[in-house]
């Protein structure tokens, strides 16, 4: 399996980090070994002195396929969970100065974490209208919804299968909305996709 990632998806997000709003989706990924899975500890690697939490809605892949089009990506997913894009920023600021790929500071060992549970999307109400949020020592520090996406879902399905082949079991990490920052040793992260915690896990 793979994961795919969407960078600069809410426009508070990329303001927020001086980048431009993209006319297309920013698109990276990650190897498997980056998951961080059944919430278990995060160790904070010890390259970076500011690794960031970006939480996002992650769509699990339930079909092959490429070159799809909106109108029958819905058929691609059924399940919709949670995740953390660890970033060490330090390091991707770096990189980008020299323009340089992403990968070091993105895709490192354990820096997808991924929800235990994904929600059916027949039971969720409108896919469109998720509301998520990440909260830190019980403090929330980031909030989004997914109508607030600068490319839904749906067309981020259609724009990425037009280079990557979707397998099944990929996961495709939605972006981040505003209010990323570091996090520390001792930290305790719980994420929330429409008021169900799905994500509860402590920075080691
Ligand atoms: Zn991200």
């Amino acid at each position: 399996m793979k994961i795919i990632c969407i960078g600069r998806n809410y426009a508070s997000h990329a303001q927020e980090l001086d980048n431009e709003i993209p006319d297309e989706p920013v698109i990276f990924m990650k190897p498997d070994t980056a998951l961080l899975r059944n919430n278990e500890a995060f160790y904070i690697p010890d390259f970076s002195e500011s690794v960031h939490h970006e939480i996002e809605l992650v769509v699990k892949v339930k079909k092959a396929g490429r070159n799809i089009e909106r109108k029958f990506a819905s058929r691609y997913y059924e399940e919709v969970g949670l995740g953390i894009d660890f970033t060490a920023r330090d390091l991707q600021a770096q990189l980008k100065a020299k323009g340089l790929p992403w990968e070091k500071a993105k895709a490192f060992d354990k820096s997808a974490v991924i929800s235990p549970k994904f929600i059916p999307v027949k039971e969720l109400k409108d896919i469109n209208s998720l509301h998520f949020r990440l909260d830190i020592n019980g403090k929330t520090v980031q909030e989004g919804n997914s109508s607030m996406m600068l490319f839904p879902i749906d067309q981020l399905i259609e724009q990425v299968s037009k280079y990557f082949t979707f397998k099944i079991g990929d996961l495709l990490y939605t972006g981040t909305p505003a209010g990323v920052g570091p996090v520390k040793i001792g930290d305790h992260l719980e994420g929330y996709l429409d008021g169900e915690k799905l994500l509860d896990f402590l920075v080691k």
